[in-house]
């Protein structure tokens, strides 16, 4: 099929804006972009899906999320309000993750992905936790991805709090899911782990061992609180980014969530190990934990993807909070313009996600997954190469996205989910986080 629009923008090299384009899709792979005039006259017979006012764009995203924190929505809290992020961590959830069933993981699932999608996010990365049902719980997730029709990569996160056997449990889930997806082109997994403050140098040791052979990185949360610093030098001497280089964490394929609280030593060993830094603004804000180095990580050559943490599905909303935080926070306005946010929200996610994916992504080249949205857009100042990205942040927001096709097959059609049912799906959600919500 071929998907034609007024403005096709590719991210092929940095912006690619083709006016009056057109995409050729052919199973679930892109075969050709360029000027509508051109694909339609080359592929005569191919069925033409016409948006002659649209925007079509590759999809979004999510590098960093979780699914499991779906039901924390509107959750009591019946204790004493958290001060500090391991506050937040022990009292919200790790308090919610130890009752989560695998039907609330398959659930959470769903709903995130239903929201994600309909937010123009085609592919999340996940990092799981149900720490009293751990084995078959990625599966579960994967199998509501795939009905909803969402790419993941999917990761469980190891942990030492629960106990040793909970850690072991959490490696098999890992190394079981990966073997099993190898080569799968919908659902990946990857290696999880919670974070250096609960992890031992045993567990990491193991989780070392266990990931050989996998053609795996880690994902793991990085000093994302100023706590994980402060128990890092208490265990080990060393700084965060330190102590898990010095374990054989770091690398090409590992992704390193948040990296906050990193000075210019970290940020240089990142750099050099290629590991993959994950920033989430939104959460970070929520959370109070400080404010993430990233203008610092893209001067030293650092290429910071964006994901969500799980604070909201809308990855538009991402980029708009990391295009104002920082201006914000060095108090220069100069420090991060439009055109840095969309590198970090398409050209970074889309380098990450080839690591873990057998296509291109996030971007629409010829051989990349069908992976796109269609956006309801009238711009009423001109539109051009250079100035798309400040049309992104200033003009463009979910509630413009009408259609969503991801694997070469519409998902979302005239702003209607065609996958699943969501009006059932949520009515069930809603009955299992009531359920959940009297566990507390
Ligand atoms: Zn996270």
């Amino acid at each position: 099929m071929i998907l034609s629009g007024k403005w096709v923008v590719t991210f092929q090299r940095g912006v690619g804006l083709v006016e009056d384009g057109a995409v050729l899709v052919e199973g679930n792979v892109i075969k050709d972009v360029g000027p509508k005039e051109r694909i339609v006259k080359e592929n005569p017979g191919e069925d033409i899906i016409e948006f002659p006012k649209s925007v079509i764009m590759p999809g979004l995203i999510c590098a960093h999320c979780h699914a499991y924190g779906a039901f924390a929505r509107g959750m009591p809290l019946k204790v004493e309000p958290p001060t500090r992020f391991v506050e937040i961590l022990e009292r919200i959830w790790w308090h919610l993750d130890k009752r989560l069933t695998l039907d609330d993981v398959y659930y959470s699932g769903l709903v995130t992905a239903i929201e994600a999608v309909r937010h123009g996010t085609t592919t999340m990365f996940d990092h799981h936790a149900s720490p009293f049902a751990i084995t078959g719980s990625l599966e579960r997730l994967a199998e509501a991805f795939r009905k909803v029709g969402v790419r993941a990569n999917i990761a469980y996160e190891v942990s030492d709090r629960d106990g040793l056997d909970r850690a072991e449990e959490g490696i098999r889930e890992n190394v079981e899911f990966i073997k099993r997806h190898q080569g799968d082109e919908f659902i990946t997994g990857s290696f999880g782990l919670h974070a250096q403050l609960t992890l031992s140098d045993e567990t990491l040791e193991k989780v070392v061992e266990a990931a050989k052979g996998l053609d795996t990185g880690f994902h793991i949360h990085v000093a994302e609180g100023v706590e994980d610093v402060f128990d890092s030098l208490k265990k080990s001497g060393r700084r965060v980014v330190e102590r898990l280089w010095g374990a054989g964490i770091l690398g090409e394929k590992t992704i390193a969530a948040h990296c906050v609280h990193t000075n210019e030593r970290e940020l240089r060993i990142l750099k050099d190990t290629g590991t993959n830094v994950v920033h989430n603004p939104e959460s970070n804000m929520n959370n109070a934990v400080g404010v993430a180095p990233v203008v610092r990580m893209m001067e030293l050559g650092i290429r910071p993807a964006l994901g969500t943490d799980g604070f909201t599905m809308d990855m538009f909303r991402e980029a708009k909070v990391a295009y104002t935080l920082h201006k914000l926070h060095m108090a220069d306005p100069r420090v991060m313009g439009a055109d840095k946010v969309l590198e970090m929200l398409y050209h970074n996610n889309s380098e990450l996600a080839a690591k873990y994916f057998t296509k291109p992504l996030g971007k629409i080249v010829p051989g990349a997954f069908a992976d796109l949205m269609v956006l309801s857009y009238r711009p009423y100042t001109p539109v051009h190469e250079g100035n798309f990205p400040w049309h992104f942040i200033f003009g463009m927001d979910a509630s413009h996205v009408t259609d969503v096709v991801v694997d070469g097959k519409f998902v979302v059609r005239n702003g209607e989910l065609l996958t699943v049912d969501e009006e059932q799906i949520f009515e069930e959600a809603k009955e299992l986080a009531q359920a959940l919500w009297d566990r507390l």
